[in-house]
């Protein structure tokens, strides 16, 4: 699960992290009373939505006065914005985020991800902060710190000041700096998060001195640990989620939506993996990870199969099922059912095995429908891939 900004700053403040003052509006009004309330020479207003190149998109204004930051929030407010990350779409602005502006000195990132390899957290950082560190990662990877942290003794101060002199942090802060970075992993662990990034990490000037602050902050958190944090899953926005999985999640399926073209439903996860990678064997492009789970009723077929039928990308669909707990006969039905309801616009091929298979392929023979039956799952993956190939 994913958060804005000015939830993920809440979170690491509450660990310690510095992050400049600020509060969030819906509307230019609300925007205005926060930035009074702050009391500022500069200010900051930042578009919060699930998707980060904001600042290159225009969604990051700064202002002089609180009259100044109504009127950008009011700009801001309501807008489509399209950033690197959103899509030609781009995404509707319906909060914002007025904080303190900061004089920039330096921009760092700061980020931490879960090395699966490893079995660590690991921690990246580099001098080169910033819009652009997907460039720098991709053409100067030279320039990314990586420390690893054993997961059962945790990050050890030297790990961190070893960080802070590679990201070259003037000396006087790197007492904050150890701080800052302490508080992202103790925020990492104990939210139970994928990623947590900081990106500028800044350090600013403060009148005569200077400080370190995170000016930006993202967090992902691992689904399956949502059920402890009940707070972290309350800063769920509904308007973020893709409309697909949170319908799935009602369904009760288990729907993750890809990019590819080939619309697939499986039962069992372990199975489902290995659709995608048939699929990706024969040259195409899953467009959705789908479990149906192993006691599904005709009536969770049939939405499964609606789901996957109103994304635009899907071009084909695959059904492989292996009737083992489920019954190739409530497959068919709910195959039948979901057709008769849904214009089927793609080709769709089928693969049934296991228990009452007979049933279910005469269950689809009989019905009339058209479409492409294969035995085995290789089988299975050409004549879909094949199929989308003479679309
Ligand atoms: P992103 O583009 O979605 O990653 O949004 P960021 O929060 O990283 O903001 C983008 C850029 O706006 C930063 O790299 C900064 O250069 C600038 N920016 C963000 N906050 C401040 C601030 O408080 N003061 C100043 N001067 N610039 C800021
Ligand atoms: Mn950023």
């Amino acid at each position: 699960m994913n958060v804005h900004e000015f939830q993920a700053k809440g979170i690491l403040e509450s660990h310690g992290v510095n992050v400049p003052r600020g509060g969030v509006a819906e509307t230019p009004e609300e925007a205005e009373l926060i930035a009074q309330e702050l009391g500022s020479d500069l200010f900051v207003i930042k578009a919060q939505i699930h998707a980060g190149g904001r600042g290159k998109g225009g969604g990051v204004k700064l202002a002089k006065n609180p009259k100044e930051v109504r009127t950008q929030a009011g700009s801001i407010l309501g807008m489509q914005l399209v950033t690197p990350q959103t899509g030609t779409g781009g995404k509707l602005v319906r909060k914002v985020l007025v904080a303190e502006a900061s004089e920039i000195e330096n921009e760092l990132y700061l980020g931490m991800v879960i090395d699966r390899e490893s079995s660590c957290v690991t921690i990246m950082a580099s001098e080169e902060g910033g819009v652009d560190i997907e460039t720098v990662a991709s053409e100067t990877p030279e320039k990314i710190i990586k420390e690893s942290v054993d997961p059962a003794v945790g990050l050890q101060a030297f790990q961190a000041r070893k960080i802070i002199f590679g990201l070259n942090v003037p000396i006087d802060l790197v007492g904050a700096a150890t701080r800052l970075i302490m508080g992202l992993y103790d925020a990492f662990v104990k939210s139970d998060c994928s990623l947590a990034e900081i990106n500028p990490l800044a350090i600013v000037k403060n009148g005569d001195e200077h400080d370190i602050v995170a000016l930006d902050a993202k967090m992902n958190f691992d689904d399956n640990a949502l059920p402890r944090h009940k707070d972290i899953e309350a800063m769920r926005d509904q308007h973020e989620e893709d409309s697909r999985e949170l319908e799935a999640k009602q369904h009760g399926l288990s729907y993750i939506s890809l990019d590819g073209t080939i619309g697939c439903m499986v039962n069992g996860a372990g199975l489902a993996m290995s659709t995608m990678d048939m699929i990706k064997l024969y040259g195409a492009e899953p467009a959705n990870f789908l479990d149906v789970g192993g006691s599904a009723t005709t009536e969770a077929v049939a939405n499964a199969f609606r789901l996957i039928l109103s994304d635009e990308k899907v071009e084909a669909v695959l059904v492989n099922i292996f009737g083992g707990i489920m019954q190739c006969d409530v497959i068919a039905n709910g195959i039948i059912e979901a057709v008769n309801q849904v214009d089927l616009h793609v080709p769709l091929v089928v693969r049934l095995e296991g228990t009452n298979v007979e049933l279910g392929r005469k269950l689809l023979s009989d019905s009339g429908l058209d479409l492409i039956t294969a035995n085995g799952l290789a089988e299975a993956a050409e004549k879909v891939v094949s199929a989308t190939e003479n679309n």
